[in-house]
């Protein structure tokens, strides 16, 4: 078996272990860093809601960091390869040129995320799937045609964007979701808003019931079941969250924390010295409490990445927290959620209470058929304090610069009112 020597092995090649191998070169340039990724390539799962919509979209176009601009940053990549096993003597590796045995001085392991499908009956019928990686979205981009019949399993951002890609495409989707309509980054009114603006792109939204069973004949998916109501269905797709893939972790007898992600501290170290762990594979600390969390989001995997790769060449990183920064651009409708929601505060123990803002700024982002109603936005505040610790906003622009200034504003503990400085004022 070949021998490969390295100052830091990273396992997994998704934006944690590209921002860690990335960071550990560039902190210390005479270090080999190898990584090891199981995909042929690097890029950002919003690639993924990409290729469903346009499955013409080439490698070039969904890639973020190919191979060679690894190499360029002097990092050896090794694709396609899967690191099957660590031990106190090192790792091995199987890959397209077969068995490698890397040894370390550092691992870092950024192992993602693997997609969470709720026990139901039926889930393992032809044509249910979950979609996380290019491959599996190519395949499942080629068997959505016009008039397909489709139901997506869960409305956070993901099963939205999915509905919303094959809806492009001439599907004829319907979301079943068991809370409400993105309640996973807005909380009411605004996911009421966002339940009327998915439907009235004309997607279908069953919200407040949980799929109990796929039905399917000759082993085939036919409609699901979600309480009491029947939909028929030629495929199903469960959007239903991620769980860590912690699998190697747990192997090597790491620590392991929140919903079961690699315990880390606030340098992205494990319970073993040497070893180090980012993205959505670890837990990370939520800045407003302090308190450990889970949050599978592609952003924090690049800072945790980093900080994780500046350690492993012995750096001194360390963070006090994150703060959940999510604003984009969901079919020409803006949406940002940064902070705490509702439910995220509501586990972290935090008494919370939403108060409305007034935007006295900003044309509103919303569908002729809703202008009247215009875009909405939500602060949530400590309960007993007033004391900022998240923002939503639906249908109305929000520059980066202005969703930074708010970020910055939950991370100095400021008072809703300094929201007013920014154009929101508290109703
Ligand atoms: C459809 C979809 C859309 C999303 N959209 C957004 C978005 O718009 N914004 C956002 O912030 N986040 C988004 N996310 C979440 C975001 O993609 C993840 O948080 C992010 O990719 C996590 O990065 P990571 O590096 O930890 O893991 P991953 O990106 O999952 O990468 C981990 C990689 O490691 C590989 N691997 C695992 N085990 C091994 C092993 N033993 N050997 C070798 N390789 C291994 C995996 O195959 C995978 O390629 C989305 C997720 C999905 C599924």
């Amino acid at each position: 078996m070949r021998l490969e020597s390295v100052d830091v092995l990273v396992v997994g090649g998704g934006p944690a272990g590209v921002a860690a191998a990335v960071s550990a070169k560039g902190r210390s340039p005479d270090a080999r860093v190898a990584l090891v990724s199981s995909e042929p390539t690097h890029y950002m799962r919003p690639a993924v809601t990409a290729l469903i919509e346009d499955p013409s979209l080439g490698e070039d176009q969904i890639t973020s960091f190919d191979p060679v601009k690894l190499l360029e940053f002097g990092v050896e990549p090794f694709t396609r390869a899967k690191v099957l096993e660590v031990d106190s003597d090192g790792a091995r590796a199987r890959g397209p040129w077969g068995e490698v045995a890397f040894e370390f001085s550092s691992l870092v392991l950024a192992t993602g995320g693997k997609p969470f499908v709720p026990p139901v009956e039926g889930a393992g019928l032809d044509g249910v799937t979950s979609v996380r990686t290019i491959r599996e979205a190519r395949r499942l981009a080629s068997k959505i045609s016009p008039g397909i019949r489709l139901v997506v399993v869960g409305a956070g951002l993901a099963g939205v964007k999915l509905a919303l890609a094959s809806h492009s495409r001439g599907a004829d989707v319907t979301i079943v979701e068991m809370k409400n309509v993105l309640w996973t980054v807005l909380d009411p009114p605004l996911s009421d808003l966002a339940g009327q603006i998915v439907r009235g792109a004309g997607v279908k939204v069953i919200e407040g019931r949980a799929v109990e069973r796929i039905l399917g004949e000759n082993g085939r998916v036919s409609g699901v079941e979600a309480g009491g109501a029947r939909v028929e269905a030629d495929l199903v797709i469960f959007a239903t969250g991620v769980r860590p893939n912690s699998r190697l972790a747990e192997e090597m007898g790491l620590e392991l924390g929140v919903r079961g992600a690699v315990r880390t501290d606030e340098r992205m170290a494990t319970s073993r010295e040497g070893v180090w762990a980012a993205g959505d594979c670890a837990e990370t600390i939520d800045l407003v409490t302090g308190k450990r969390t889970y949050r599978p989001i592609g952003s924090l995997a690049y800072l945790g990445g980093r900080i994780a790769g500046v350690n492993s060449v012995g750096g001194r990183a360390r963070y006090a927290g994150f703060i959940r920064r999510q604003a984009e651009d969901v079919k020409g409708i803006h949406l940002a959620s940064l902070g705490l929601t509702g439910a995220e505060a509501s586990a972290l123990g935090v008494p919370h209470e939403p108060v409305e803002l007034k935007p006295s700024r900003g044309p509103p982002s919303l569908p002729w058929w809703l202008h009247r109603s215009a875009g909405r936005a939500l602060a949530l505040v400590e309960k007993g304090t007033d004391r900022l610790i998240g923002f939503q906003a639906l249908g109305l622009p929000l520059s980066r610069r202005k969703s930074y200034a708010i970020v910055r504003l939950i991370a100095t503990r400021a008072s809703v009112s300094e929201l007013e400085l920014l154009g929101y004022s508290p109703s």
